[in-house]
């Protein structure tokens, strides 16, 4: 993050994620990119690019790419909701991605016809990146520590503000048992579709600092705390006042 060139790049999946950073932005113009749809403008002073990078891995990927590749971001956060895997996670505490791991990297060993498949004996099997111009593995990829230390100087008041490892993958698991092994074996603290693929784009075009801002918005630990899209609202006062430390 030191001496960062381009805008603070912010990707997030749904228009209730971003909708609130959008009307902050001094100044706002709107690019398109095929269906992706990046506005640009300031916040307290500094360069913003927002993406609507839809739902998912794939989408977050592309959406990240085009705003380093294309639009020169030098930053990127990952805002918007996620589910706890953490039971002392509650709807409306925001965890601070430091770490993420995949949720869509498997290799499974062989069983013979009829014998069933079974989740838990999957091998995690990282995902590829280059360095050097050579692949290697990764089964997580860490924030810009810069970038962590100003998120955690933020004061937050609508919850808990922890630091932790999202998991990521295009699934949204609800089998307690498998939150509970994610939460134990991988160490996450929640799950969301897009952190993971954001940090291993940045990883790729040029190990681009990066930072997971996640707002818990449903916990299958607790019946009543079904998915809440409103406090998407609360991620992004925060995100700005992140943006604002950064700038
Ligand atoms: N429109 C959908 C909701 C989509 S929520 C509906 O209500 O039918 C999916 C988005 O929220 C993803 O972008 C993901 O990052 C985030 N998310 C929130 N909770 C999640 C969870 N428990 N598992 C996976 N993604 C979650």
């Amino acid at each position: 993050m030191e001496g960062r060139v381009g805008p603070i790049a912010v990707i997030g999946a749904l228009e209730e994620e971003i909708d609130l950073v959008n009307a902050a932005l001094c100044d706002r113009r709107t690019e398109w990119a095929g269906e992706y749809r990046f506005d640009f403008g300031t916040i307290a002073g500094t360069d913003v690019v927002v993406a609507h990078s839809f739902m998912g891995m794939a989408n977050s990927a592309a959406a990240t790419a085009l705003a380093v590749a294309r639009f020169g971001a030098g930053a990127v956060l990952s805002i918007g909701t996620a589910g706890a895997h953490n039971p002392a996670l509650h709807t409306g505490d925001i965890v601070l991605g430091s770490r993420t791991v995949n949720d869509n990297s498997h290799m499974t060993a062989h069983r013979d016809r009829g014998s069933g498949s079974d989740v838990g004996a999957w091998e995690v099997m990282g995902n590829e990146v280059g360095v050097c111009g050579s692949p290697e593995l990764r089964i997580e990829f860490f924030c810009d520590a810069g970038m962590l230390a100003a998120a955690q100087a933020v004061p937050y008041g609508g919850g808990r503000l922890v630091v932790g490892t999202v998991a990521s993958g295009d699934v949204w698991n609800k089998e307690i048992d498998r939150i509970d092994a994610l939460h134990r074996g991988r160490g996450s603290d929640c799950e969301d579709m897009e952190t993971f693929s954001v940090a291993q784009t940045c990883w790729q075009l040029g190990r681009v600092p990066w930072l997971g801002v996640r707002i818990v918005s449903n916990s299958e630990h607790f019946p009543d705390e079904v998915f809440d899209v409103s406090v998407a609202q609360k991620c992004q006062a925060f995100a700005l006042d992140v943006i604002a430390a950064l700038a």
